[in-house]
């Protein structure tokens, strides 16, 4: 991975504030981000509160973000960027929409945590239970994190069970056991990836390949009676996009079903932004656990986790299994969210999806053009591009593709005002939001992007 991106001038910027350059070279250095960043990485381990934010995958500056208005991001130094990260999710409205804002500070002007509960959080969790049909009830907490780490262990308090199986390149956050993703091919008993996690903490993690059912099946065939849930994304978006192939959900949920394990499906990132009911609403397949985050908190820290209600009455104080949260339910963070959510009707769907079909088709055709060999994949209005081509359906296909091709690709976008995921592992974003302006911006610096991306070298 290039630390030195080749576009990055000796010149400081000369343009005006918010004004970029289309054409190379690129005057685009970052003196005030870069100084608040130095700030910070005396204060902060790495200068960032996490890590992809300190752009170590294309090197450079990060940007210090002042403020967001539809699909615009204003740096410290005063550019203007098109957003195709919002959030990395949650901001599906783009940002700072007027109802949103507004339903935060009338919320805020009634206080902004009681640690009882409120009204707003049933409200929240109504909303969530009416658009989820296998989300019977739901308990709220304040990161995907979190929804992850509880439903691993109700669906282990459930079962009586005490292993999990999860798939390379799946990202569920920083939970112990799931911070695993060594192995593939075989079921492998999996190896911590970070220290810190101890074998007794990931040993009862499975990691297997993604879209291999086989792999699966004989898991369960090895551990019989030890398997307390299968944890999948409902369609990876960690590894870059790779939805599951024909029937793996599926697949999955049956094999589940027939060993008398859980299968929870993780749409903290698809839920309420792939379609109304998340991923549940394209492929119908109905987990027994789903967990929520991002969009459902409206750009604030609200999360879920929810299902059968036979299940979810084991959590405390209805059934043995712990669980709580000093902020959870805040009604900020649920008014931010619900408002959010109320807006989300089919008419918004329906512009997300054609504003991510018009991007998409954009950057294919910019690539193309260069004679870069890439796959963009998309799973509805999610999508991402992987410098190969070859079609990506797991983690080794991921990290097979000619990454240095995305660094420079990505600096010259930068460069010309546009914001993209600092790593060719992430998914882009797009909101209602992004309008002509927005994808005139994106179409004008996609040829320059696109000839970095060819002239690249390793
Ligand atoms: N699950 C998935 C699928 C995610 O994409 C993420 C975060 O990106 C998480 C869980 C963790 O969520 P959070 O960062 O809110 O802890």
């Amino acid at each position: 991975m290039s630390q030195t991106p080749s576009e990055t001038p000796s010149e400081p910027a000369s343009e005006p504030a918010g004004v970029l350059p289309s054409t190379p070279p690129y005057p685009y250095e970052a003196p005030v981000s870069q100084a608040l960043f130095d700030r910070a990485s005396v204060v902060t381990p790495g200068g960032v509160n996490s890590p992809v934010r300190a752009f170590r995958a294309v090197g450079g500056t990060p940007r210090f973000m002042v403020s967001g208005n539809g699909p615009w991001l204003t740096d410290a130094d005063g550019r203007e960027y098109v957003d195709l990260v919002c959030s990395w999710g949650p901001m599906i409205l783009g940002h700072s929409q007027p109802d949103v804002i507004a339903a935060v500070q009338d919320a805020v002007s009634r206080g902004t945590s009681f640690g009882t509960p409120g009204e707003g959080e049933v409200a929240l969790a109504e909303e969530i239970v009416a658009r989820v049909g296998p989300v019977q009830q739901v308990r709220l907490v304040s990161s995907g994190t979190e929804a992850t780490m509880s439903a691993i262990r109700l669906a282990r308090g459930f079962t009586g069970r005490p292993k999990v199986i999860k798939f390379a390149g799946c990202y569920h956050g920083h939970v112990d056991a799931l911070l695993a993703a060594a192995g593939s091919g075989v079921a492998t008993f999996a190896l911590p990836d970070t220290p810190g996690v101890t074998g007794a903490q990931a040993g009862d993690t499975i990691v297997l390949p993604y879209n291999d059912l086989e792999a699966v099946n004989e898991a369960f065939h090895r551990h019989p009676g030890e398997i307390a849930c299968v944890i999948t994304e409902a369609s990876p978006g960690n590894m870059g996009v790779v939805p599951p192939g024909p029937g793996f959900n599926q697949g999955l949920k049956d094999a589940c079903s027939k060993n008398g394990a859980l299968f929870i499906s993780d749409e903290v990132m698809t839920g309420f932004r792939t379609s109304r009911a998340g991923w549940f609403g394209i492929d119908g397949v109905v987990p027994d656990l789903m967990t929520f985050g991002k969009v459902m908190g409206g750009g604030f820290p609200a999360a879920a986790f929810g299902g059968r209600a036979d299940i979810m009455g084991h959590l405390a104080p209805a059934g043995p299994v712990y669980q709580a949260g000093t902020l959870s339910g805040n009604p900020v963070a649920t008014a931010a969210g619900l408002a959010q959510l109320r807006l989300l009707d089919d008419a918004a769907y329906a512009t997300v999806d054609a504003v991510s079909a018009q991007i998409q088709a954009l950057v294919t055709e910019a690539l193309s053009k260069e004679g870069v060999a890439h796959r963009l994949q998309n799973a509805s209005n999610m999508f991402s591009v992987f410098f190969t081509d070859r079609s990506v359906r797991n983690y080794e296909d991921a990290k097979a593709q000619e990454s240095y091709r995305f660094t420079a690709f990505f600096h010259s976008m930068l460069a010309q005002g546009v914001y993209l995921p600092p790593s060719s592992f992430e998914s882009w974003f797009v909101s209602t939001a992004h309008d002509e302006r927005a994808i005139q911006r994106i179409a004008d610096a996609l040829p320059a992007a696109a000839r970095a991306a060819a002239e690249a070298t390793r």
